[in-house]
């Protein structure tokens, strides 16, 4: 018998109810590496928000370096805007 998966992301920051999310964000800060499912409002938000101070940033490998000579860099972690992953609200396992 066939079977379908399907994957449905949602907002990660509360809602009254489940809120479908548009976006994968990943970002760093701290030395730490972040990545986040938001919703378009959401999205917007966070982009805004760390946006005026990556506006007066210098940029930086994500992570710093002591991990990346570690042999696993935290690869496409960034400031949100700069590396994005877009995902779709009902996400087919079979089409990835
Ligand atoms: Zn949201």
């Amino acid at each position: 018998m066939a079977q379908k998966t399907v994957v449905t992301v949602v907002c990660d920051l509360p809602h009254d109810g489940e809120v479908d999310g548009t976006e994968s964000v990943s970002f760093a800060f701290d030395g730490n590496a972040y990545e986040i499912d938001l919703c378009g409002p959401h999205s917007k938000e966070l982009r805004e928000k760390i946006g005026a101070f990556a506006d007066h940033a210098r940029r930086a490998a994500a992570g710093g370096r002591r991990i990346i000579s570690r042999g696993y860099g935290l690869g496409r972690a960034a400031w949100p805007g700069v590396e994005t992953r877009k995902v779709r609200a009902q996400d087919d396992p079979c089409s990835r």
